[in-house]
């Protein structure tokens, strides 16, 4: 049998376009995942509640062309994807408890029931592991156990990260295979390691606190956890989209005035408003006593004042198999930015996180995952 569409990857995109492609004009589709159950991804997001999308949606949370990221939010917005849930009974709400504007579900288990529902005519085949495709008059998907031959094959197979979890870099193979570009893949969404002057970091461990880090020119606001491997926590994983090297600096007293407590007799761990671990780790990484506030000297001041403003390069970062997502993938510029065809092959389509576009940690990577997925389908011929 010759399918009218494959689908590789059911994940978050490849789980949408399956519920949406026309049912009418593609009687035979089949989805085929590595993993045993679909939807593997989302089960894990969001702590089992899967951040599904963000109050704040723009193109500006996103590196890529954010021309296309505009586009394709036309034709599926955040609002669109809430009703789309909404219709579907998966309840969301507002709750900005990992980063602003976050919406969560009740739990994950409910967006895969959904999906499991709404992709029920389509034909799985799981546990089957994409290793190559080749095209002569059709496609043919070469998986450990068969081929699979289509028409028009969707790649909705992600990056690189979590590969306890089948990733795999099977779309940009293909994405190769067939003459397309492939911008850098990298980590991101992931915590930082840090060099031997910032190993006062790990003694710290499980303590977290608010603060801003800059970075390229950006300010990102959020919680810190302090790591044994260096530093994680949202705002960090937002700074790692847009860190590649060399410096960033943090303000671990966000919208604070440090003057405002340098005044009275009590010692510094008690006068500043944060974890007394930490000031206790902080002064002893710049040779500080922990002394009455009253008794410092101005240099002593200068050097405490470092706190709204420690700047430091990360060593790295935790690597792939923690990163949320990757950063880099299929260029966009060879991609119909409406249906997502590759310019390079007929009939051959890429949506998802396998392209060049990373949104910042707050759901705004499964919200690109779904609105590229409906696009394509909406605009497939
Ligand atoms: C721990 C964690 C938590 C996250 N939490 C959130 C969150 O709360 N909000 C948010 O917006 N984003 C979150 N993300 C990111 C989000 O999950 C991804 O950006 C999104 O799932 C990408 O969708 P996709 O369809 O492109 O790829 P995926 O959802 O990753 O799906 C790809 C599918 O392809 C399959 N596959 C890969 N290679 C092969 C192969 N060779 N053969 C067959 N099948 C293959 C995989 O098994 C997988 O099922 C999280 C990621 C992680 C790792």
């Amino acid at each position: 049998m010759i399918y009218d569409i494959a689908i590789i990857g059911a994940g978050a995109s490849g789980l949408m376009f399956a519920s949406n492609f026309d049912k009418k004009k593609y009687k035979n589709v089949c989805l085929i995942d590595a993993n045993p159950k679909i939807g593997e991804k989302i089960k894990i997001s969001g702590g089992g509640k899967c951040n599904i999308t963000n109050e704040y949606v723009s193109s500006k949370n996103y590196l890529g062309n954010r021309k296309l990221v505009d586009e394709v939010f036309k034709t599926f917005s955040k609002d669109d994807l809430l009703k789309f849930l909404n219709k579907n009974q998966v309840f969301t709400k507002l709750d900005p408890r990992l980063t602003k504007g976050t919406y969560f579900c009740k739990s994950s288990s409910d967006v895969i029931s959904m999906f499991s529902h709404l992709t029920s005519k389509v034909r799985k085949y799981l546990n089957t592991k994409v290793l190559d495709i080749d095209f002569n008059k059709n496609f043919k998907i070469k998986t450990q156990n068969q081929i699979i031959e289509a028409k028009k094959v969707i790649i909705a197979s992600g990056g690189l990260s979590y590969p306890k979890l089948n990733a795999s870099s099977i779309a940009y193979d293909i994405a190769q295979k067939f003459g397309h570009s492939i911008v850098r893949c990298e980590p991101a969404l992931v915590g930082f390691t840090v060099q031997k002057e910032q190993f006062w970091f790990k003694n710290l461990s499980g303590i977290s606190l608010d603060a801003k880090v800059f970075v390229e020119g950006k300010e990102i606001e959020g919680s810190l956890l302090f790591a044994h491997k260096g530093c994680s926590g949202p705002v960090i994983l937002t700074t790692s989209l847009y860190w590649k090297k060399g410096k960033i600096a943090i303000d671990f007293l966000a919208n604070k005035n440090i003057e405002d407590f340098l005044k009275g007799n009590k010692k510094i761990s008690s006068a500043l408003p944060l974890p007394k671990r930490f000031i206790q780790e902080f002064l002893s990484s710049i040779n500080l006593e922990d002394k009455a506030v009253s008794s410092l000297s101005d240099e002593e001041k200068e050097k405490l004042k470092n706190l709204k403003y420690y700047e430091f390069s990360p060593a790295g970062n935790f690597g792939f198999s923690k990163a949320e997502v990757t950063r880099g993938g299929i260029s966009t510029d060879e991609i119909n930015h409406k249906t997502f065809e590759s310019l390079k092959q007929k009939d051959l389509y890429f949506i998802g996180e396998c392209l060049d576009i990373t949104g910042e940690l707050g759901g705004f990577n499964f919200q690109f995952a779904f609105s590229s997925a409906i696009s394509c389908s909406r605009y497939l011929k």
